[in-house]
């Protein structure tokens, strides 16, 4: 019997769970992608856009060269999904499913922090990596304090890889002795997860770097220079570059699909969404309560892949078991690997040499896996 599975969203979630099923699905069965861009955009990227190591250009690249031929891709917007009538709104029409996947993803939202979009720049999307990346280039020295503006956020190890990178940044423009750099978070260490606080407090050390602990961001005062904390702590600083908190998709917020930031409440293992019939989500657009990370989108399609096989044969569904693995920079050439799932921390290995360089090859490296099944 033939299948129409509709993914709403071409990030590596979306690609992912349509080229599996491309490879797995019976012949018959449709898969179609909507996406309201004609390019995937390797976000990771951005990063380095900001401190003028990448052209933007280079990150994007054609979903035509990245879906396999059995994919269809309808470029347009979804407007919102109707699940009585098992249907899908998109600009200009509407498309019936059997089986349902978002996978929506979720963006920064300044707004969210009273101050925050006047008083900080930030890199977490094209433009504001360009306008981070001219104004970066055109300071001169004095104190920045880089930091997490809210939570959540996608990527939750950039905010300090960026750090440690602007360092060196800072060091080529030969204005590292007259910056002063300070990392602003909430918490109660430079890092959440234990097991990586030792690495990057020793790049600290080594770079001359400032932890600002437990500073949670309420306000900026851009007129001042000035971020304040929720318990009243002040930074003051030249120049801002906080992460804002992200939100869902616009279409997931105004059809009320998620929560009151848009994200959709996934069972964290079968990755169905709560209550939903045929729907499933993954991705930076749930509440699964893993990093919002490429890797991530990536195992999670996997798994959204076969359960969509598995519920329609009426097969037992396969468990997500939350795992994650990210290669994060920690400055100097040496970048260090982070693998855990949702019973395991990872380990990290000192940094090296080479995990820096398979972290430079990554964009090729996901490009590739992208088009495969596994
Ligand atoms: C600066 C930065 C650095 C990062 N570094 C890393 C890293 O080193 N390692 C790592 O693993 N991850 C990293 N990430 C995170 C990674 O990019 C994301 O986790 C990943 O892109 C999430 O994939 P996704 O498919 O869930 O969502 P996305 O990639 O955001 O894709 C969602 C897609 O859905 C589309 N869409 C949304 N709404 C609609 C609609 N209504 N109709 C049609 N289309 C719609 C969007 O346009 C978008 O194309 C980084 C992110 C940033 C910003």
């Amino acid at each position: 019997m033939s299948v129409k599975i509709v993914i709403v969203g071409a990030g590596p979630g979306g690609i992912t769970v349509a080229n599996r099923l491309a490879f797995l699905a019976p012949e018959d069965w449709q898969i179609i992608v909507v996406s309201a861009s004609r390019h995937f955009t390797f976000q990771t990227g951005w990063l380095k856009v900001a401190l003028g190591q990448e052209n933007p250009q280079r990150l994007k690249k054609p979903l035509t060269n990245l879906l396999q031929p059995r994919v269809t891709l309808r470029l347009c917007l979804c407007r919102g999904i109707d699940v009585t009538k098992r249907m899908v709104v998109l600009d200009g029409g509407r498309l019936e499913y059997d089986f349902l996947v978002l996978a929506t993803g979720c963006v920064p939202n300044p707004s969210m922090v009273d101050g925050l979009q006047e008083g900080a720049l930030h890199f977490h999307d094209e433009a504001a990596a360009l306008r981070l990346r001219e104004v970066l280039s055109q300071f001169e020295g004095g104190r920045i304090v880089v930091g997490v503006g809210g939570f959540p956020y996608k990527c939750p190890p950039s905010p300090i890889e960026f750090t440690c990178l602007l360092h060196e940044y800072l060091v080529k423009r030969g204005i590292r002795s007259r910056t002063e750099l300070v990392y602003a978070t909430p918490l109660p260490r430079v890092f959440h997860m234990e097991p990586l606080v030792p690495i990057f407090e020793e790049r600290f050390d080594e770079e001359g770097i400032v932890a600002a602990t437990f500073f949670t961001l309420e306000r900026m005062e851009p007129d001042q220079k000035k971020a304040i904390s929720m318990d009243g702590q002040e930074l003051t600083a030249d120049l801002f570059v906080l992460v804002p908190p992200h939100q869902g998709a616009e279409m997931v917020r105004t059809n009320g699909l998620g929560d009151p930031k848009g994200y959709l409440n996934v069972d964290r293992t079968t990755l169905k969404v709560v209550g939903l019939e045929r729907v499933y989500a993954l991705g930076d657009g749930t509440n699964l309560p893993t990093p919002k990370a490429l890797t991530a989108a990536q195992k999670q399609g996997q798994v959204v892949a076969d359960n969509l096989l598995a519920e329609s044969q009426g097969r037992e569904l396969r468990s997500y078991n939350g795992q994650v693995g990210c290669l994060i920079e920690v400055g100097n050439g040496l970048a260090t690997l982070a693998i855990f799932d949702y019973d395991n921390p990872p380990r990290p290995p000192k940094p090296t040499t080479d995990l820096f360089r398979a972290k430079r090859k990554l964009q090729n490296f996901v490009l590739q896996s992208l088009r495969l099944p596994v």
